[in-house]
Formats: C-alpha cells, sequence, structure tokens
C-alpha cells in the first residue's frame, strides 16, 4: 500500500483557526488552582476556584467532582480531602460518593441552562509512596507518585465530571486503562515550591518568583482537559526541537542521553507526521518526562507525556518507537479531542495505536509497520477465541485484564481500522481522520462522530466491527 503523501494533506491552518474561534463560543470551565507542594514528603495543599455554565438542558441541582487520588486502583496509596467548600460565598455541605472518588456539591439554588456559576474547593492531599515496594503494589501506574528524584502530580485535585446527554460521567475508577475523563478547560495555576524541583507541566510557564527558599511559579493552559505537574530533582535539563509553532522538549534523567536523544528525533518526526495527516495541535508546547511508572509504559496528558524509565533503557528496540508515536498521537485524540475512557475506550485508544503504526511505515519501514499490524491480527485472534463475547468496541469494565483489553481496544481496533483504509484508499481515510478531529476539536466525541467523518470521506456506507448498532447517520 502506498504510504500517504503529506504534502497533499496538509490541514490549513486557518481553517482550523477559524474552527477554533467558533468552538470557543460556548465558555469553557475555568480553573483557579493554588497549590503549595512540599516536594520532599509529596503531599499538597490547595485552593480551586471553578466557572462552570451549565451545558444541561435543565437546571442543576448539584455539581459532580472526580477525586481520582482516592481510587483504590490506578492512584491508589494517593488521597485527596476537601477541607471546605463554597457556591459563591456560600458554604456548602458536600457528599462523598462511588468509592470517594465522587464528590457532589449541592447548590444553593438551581442553576439554570446556559448561567454560570463558581464554586470554590479547598483540599489536602497525598502522593502514594509505594512505587518501589516489593513486591510492586498492585494497579498502581505511578501517576500520583512520589519518588527520590521526582513527584508526579496527575488528576490530583478536584476535577469536574463531565455532564453528558446521559447526565454526569460518574464511572467507577477500574482496575485497567484509564480513568481520567474532563471537558476541555482553561487553567489558570499557581504552585509555589521549594526551589530544589525543576517543574514541568501542562501549558506554559508565565512567570516564576522567588519566595524566600521557594518559588512561585505561574503555569497557563487553554482547551486543556487536565493540568498536570511533574517536579524533578536530579538536575535534568531539556532537548528542544520545534515543529511548526510548537515546542518539543524531552526530560530525561542524566545518564540517559541516546535516549533522549533518540525520543526528541522520534518525537520531532511524529509530530510533524500528525499535524500533516491530521492537522495542526492548538497547544504551544508538549513535554515528555521519564519517570518511574508500573504496568504501563506511558501516560498521556494535555501537553504531557509519561514514558516509563523501564522502556527508555533500550531507546533502539522497536517498542520505544512505538511507545513514543502512541503517546503523542493521544495529544490528538485524547487531549484535543476527547472521548469517554471507559464507555468508548478504543476510540482513541485504537487511533493512537493505528496511528504509532504509520509512523512506523515512514519512519522504519513498511516492512516493519506490516509485521507489526500481523501481531495486531495474531493477539487480537488469541483474545477473540479466548473471550468471543466481548467485541472490540466493548467499554472497559468489559474487559477482564489489561492483556485482552490491549488485545482487542487497542490492536484489534486498529487492525479494523486498517480495514477500513485499505476499503477507502488513502485519500479518503487520513480525510476522514482530518475530518473527525476538526469537527470533535475540544469536545467529547462519539463512535458515530467517527464514522459519520468515515461515510462522508468515501460517500459510502460504513459499518462492521467498529461500528454496530449506531444506526444510519
Ligand atoms: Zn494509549
Amino acid at each position: 500500500m502506498a504510504r500517504p503523501v503529506l504534502g497533499a494533506r496538509v490541514v490549513s491552518l486557518l481553517a482550523l483557526l477559524v474552527l477554533w474561534v467558533s468552538a470557543s463560543t460556548f465558555a469553557e470551565t475555568h480553573y483557579i488552582l493554588s497549590l503549595d507542594v512540599d516536594y520532599n514528603s509529596g503531599t499538597y495543599e490547595g485552593t480551586l476556584a471553578v466557572t462552570y455554565g451549565n451545558p444541561a438542558p435543565e437546571p442543576l441541582a448539584e455539581l459532580f467532582f472526580r477525586l481520582y487520588p482516592n481510587a483504590a486502583t490506578l492512584y491508589s496509596g494517593s488521597s485527596v480531602e476537601i477541607l471546605d467548600a463554597r457556591v459563591g460565598d456560600t458554604p456548602v455541605e458536600t457528599a462523598l460518593y462511588v468509592d470517594d472518588t465522587v464528590l457532589m456539591v449541592p447548590l444553593p439554588k438551581p442553576l439554570p441552562p446556559t448561567q454560570t456559576t463558581s464554586v470554590t474547593l479547598t483540599f489536602r492531599g497525598r502522593a502514594s509512596l509505594r512505587l518501589d515496594a516489593n513486591p510492586p503494589v498492585t494497579h498502581e501506574y505511578g501517576i500520583l507518585t512520589k519518588t527520590p528524584y521526582a513527584l508526579v502530580l496527575t488528576s490530583f485535585y478536584p476535577l469536574l465530571a463531565p455532564y453528558l446527554d446521559e447526565g454526569w460521567a460518574l464511572d467507577p475508577v477500574g482496575g485497567i486503562g484509564d480513568a481520567l475523563f474532563s471537558e476541555a478547560s482553561s487553567y489558570d495555576v499557581t504552585v509555589r515550591v521549594d526551589r530544589l524541583p525543576t517543574p514541568i507541566a501542562s501549558g506554559f510557564l508565565v512567570d516564576a518568583v522567588q519566595d524566600g527558599d521557594a518559588v512561585i511559579y505561574r503555569f497557563a493552559a487553554d482547551h486543556a482537559r487536565d493540568f498536570s505537574l511533574v517536579l524533578v530533582s536530579d538536575g535534568r535539563i531539556p532537548r528542544r526541537a520545534s515543529v511548526d509553532d510548537l515546542s518539543v522538549r524531552v526530560w530525561f534523567g542524566p545518564d540517559h542521553a541516546t535516549a533522549a536523544n533518540r525520543a526528541l528525533e522520534k518525537a520531532r518526526a511524529a509530530v510533524t507526521l500528525y499535524q500533516g495527516l491530521i492537522g495542526p495541535l492548538p497547544y504551544d508546547e508538549i513535554d515528555i518526562v521519564e519517570v518511574p511508572l508500573q504496568h504501563i509504559g506511558g501516560v498521556e496528558l494535555t501537553g504531557l507525556v509519561l514514558l516509563s524509565e523501564t522502556y527508555t533503557t533500550d531507546p533502539y528496540d522497536l517498542f520505544f518507537d512505538i511507545l513514543v508515536s502512541h503517546e503523542l498521537a493521544h495529544e490528538w485524540f485524547y487531549a484535543a479531542v476527547g472521548n469517554d475512557p471507559v464507555e468508548t475506550p478504543w476510540l482513541d485508544e485504537g487511533l493512537a495505536t493505528y496511528l504509532s503504526n504509520v509512523f512506523l511505515a515512514e519512519a522504519d519501514s513498511p516492512d516493519i509497520a506490516a509485521g507489526e499490524r500481523d501481531r495486531w491480527a495474531r493477539s487480537a485472534e488469541l483474545a477473540r477465541s479466548a473471550h468471543p463475547e466481548i467485541p472490540v468496541t466493548a467499554p472497559l469494565y468489559d474487559f477482564p485484564d489489561s492483556s485482552t483489553y490491549s488485545a482487542l481496544a487497542y490492536s484489534g481496533v486498529a487492525f479494523e481500522l486498517g480495514a477500513i483504509r485499505e476499503r477507502i484508499g488513502d485519500d479518503a481515510f487520513f480525510a476522514a481522520l482530518s475530518d473527525y478531529y476538526r469537527t470533535s476539536l475540544f469536545s467529547i466525541a462519539t463512535p458515530l462522530d467517527l464514522r459519520r467523518s468515515f461515510e462522508a470521506a468515501c460517500g459510502c456506507a460504513i459499518d462492521g466491527a467498529l461500528f454496530p448498532g449506531t444506526g444510519t447517520p
């Protein structure tokens, strides 16, 4: 199969800017986050002021926030508690649900559709200290964790749950996959921390002011699904590259120069490829940070990618290329275009897996990419024979374990995407992905959105394994 010709598919930046302007006519939720972090103990205190507009067609009597650090899986060993809650100036009595991962904030008066309210939450939390436990703590990823040289803070503050057509999305945090689910929002963040560690965060650094032995950093981020922060104290400095207006920075440990250089080279090539095929990212900067993780190779966040140091020891292994290019693809499909990671986890995972293979075909060789696609087919077939009742598009909670999930929602879905590409041709396939990206930018996309883009691009009906029961668009 012919490789994609990049120049022919470069999306007009102007067209995308016009779309951003129209997309931003609805008010994004705005977070003002003020944090005091104790780096050595991995604890933090903060105040969150949120301005939220009611997206529902009816009045809302309460708002729901997620407290992911309290989950017994993925984030186990960490915690967050609410010290004070106010709506406007009025103190309110909150309640916890879903294993303390859901915070209900009652509104003194129902909030009419399209109207805005402000909530202020004071909170205190701690990162897990257990990543070095032997044996490893089951189901703990290391995404809210303090280790000797790093404090990783993701999903660490109260995050508003998305309000969907079906109501608030309040799924329990499972033992596999991703949990973080939120609307694209704007952030104004102030972090006070000891001056030793270097901060690496979503968005961009506005300024840094010394305050005694501490530094107060201020960050801003727009259209961000999360604000995530890594503090590192091993003296690492970033390697940088620019792709158009986007800055890519790679932060690896000081002893991992070879891996860092290779990661930067791969990241620059992957971002260039995806910008050409899909469209420009609405962010100024992407940071790629090496940290200790377990059970996972990497994690995608807004403007920030975590890579497990387990896989940076052999940067010439094919999996290193796959990992870097997979996680970067999530900046398009997780961050810029959202989807429900519990009900439709295949949407972003399948696309990231597929795009990573397009990258392999470009950066390594078409034969290597084809070999990887053969591996998808074999692993999906094995999983299907063991679990014929689970479709590749199943919700996260239907998968019995992470290997079955990966074989079906990653490999199986990517294989099906390849079948669609073979059927409709390269031009229609990549035009569809670009259309899906532009039309779903900053929103929470559904399988029907992707199907519509495929059908519009090919002028044909697309059904089959990825789109069962979505009806005729
Ligand atoms: Zn992924």
